[in-house]
């Protein structure tokens, strides 16, 4: 693949000209292992990893190289591995904080153009999920557009889309049937080549429906091909930046598909920007329009300008950002107690002055 079918523009080309001059070579992550990557570099795939300086400059994930990046790369000699030495500037970055031990922020995917966000219009049907999608992919910088799935199991479907339009704050909708082949057309002006794009939704909506129809073959035959390594023996490779029949690519991680609510505060206060347009009015500026007095929101509200139900959703989604980021603040402190802990095991170790 060329660079430009891996969907390198003039933005790239510009951000990379310092690279060039240091005889570094462009290459797109394909799949990440963890502390190892593999690349698309000078039209073929080899394995990279990341320089010895840029882990030690990382001060978070974020400083990491992500499927979907653009990077830098010195290849060695024979050409069989490369090192990452730099990041390109991101069009857009998915992320989320990993629930378990401590909440450490992993990286999903980078340079999403186009992030479908797919419902069934059938029982997982909800216009709230759809609002908390729609806030994080404001945050992550890429184009959201809402694909309803499943139209064939109901029968008001211009209904429905005319409902999804309400909340969508402008980005396109469009009811399909994966399963049946209808309405994917609309989803062409997406797909043009070199254009990034990803899925994100429930368990269950049709993703995997979908992605096989976009590929016209079984995703997971496509992704694992066959490749003979040095003696000849089959390998399988697996890819989660795919080539789509159309010219695009698709991101497709397995983090990415069942990507949840995170801190996507700003996102939110897009995602409701009819709400913060009416707060300009309200007589605090710190007004959570609950029980605070020449609230401009409930006077909306009071006014039929603005449901009730909108403001409800607003305050729910307010507050699991707040028990997410109180979780995350007991965790970043359970996190230094460990390594308060840490160093006075170490101090207890040393060995006590004046012996030996
Ligand atoms: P995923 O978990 O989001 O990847 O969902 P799947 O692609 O595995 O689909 C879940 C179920 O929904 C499967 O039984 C699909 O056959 C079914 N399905 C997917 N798309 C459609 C559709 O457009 N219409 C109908 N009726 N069923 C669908
Ligand atoms: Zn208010």
């Amino acid at each position: 693949m060329t660079l430009e079918q891996l969907g390198w523009t003039a933005r790239e080309a510009e951000a990379f000209e310092p690279f060039a001059t240091r005889g570094l070579r462009p290459a797109r992550v394909i799949v990440g292992y963890g502390a190892a990557f593999r690349v698309y570099v000078d039209g073929e795939e080899t394995l990279a990893e990341v320089s010895g300086r840029l882990r030690h400059d990382a001060r978070t994930r974020r400083d990491l190289p992500a499927v979907g990046d653009w990077v830098a790369v010195r290849r060695n000699a024979t050409g069989a591995r490369a090192t990452i030495q730099a990041i390109l500037p991101r069009k857009s970055v998915f992320s989320r904080k990993a629930a378990g031990q401590e909440t450490v922020e992993q990286m999903l995917a980078a340079n999403v153009d186009t992030a479908f966000l797919v419902s069934g219009l059938d029982r997982d049907y909800n216009l709230r999920r759809i609002e908390r999608y729609l806030a994080m992919t404001r945050e992550s910088g890429a184009v959201a557009v809402i694909v309803l799935n499943k139209a064939d199991l109901v029968d008001d479907v211009p209904d429905r889309v005319r409902e999804v339009t309400a909340i969508a704050g402008g980005a396109p909708v469009h009811a399909i049937s994966s399963k049946l082949r209808e309405g994917l057309e609309a989803l062409t002006p997406y797909l043009r080549p070199g254009q990034t794009v990803a899925l994100l939704g429930s368990s269950g909506v049709g993703k995997s429906t979908l992605i096989n129809q976009l590929l016209g073959v079984d995703r997971q035959v496509t992704c694992e091909v066959r490749e003979a390594d040095q003696r000849g023996r089959h390998t399988t490779t697996y890819r989660e930046l795919v080539p789509l029949p159309s010219g695009a690519l698709l991101i497709d991680t397995p983090g990415m598909r069942e990507l949840q609510l995170w801190d996507a505060d700003e996102g939110v206060q897009e995602a409701f920007d009819d709400i913060a347009e009416l707060a300009a009015g309200c007589h605090f500026s710190d007004c959570r329009h609950d029980t605070e007095p020449r609230c401009a929101v409930k006077q909306a509200v009071d006014e039929a300008r603005l449901s009730a139900e909108r403001l409800a959703n607003y305050h729910k989604l307010q507050a699991e950002l707040a028990a997410l980021a109180a979780r995350q603040d007991v965790l970043a402190r359970q996190g230094e107690k460990k390594k308060v802990r840490a160093i006075h095991r170490a101090i207890r170790r040393l060995p006590a002055k004046g012996s030996s």
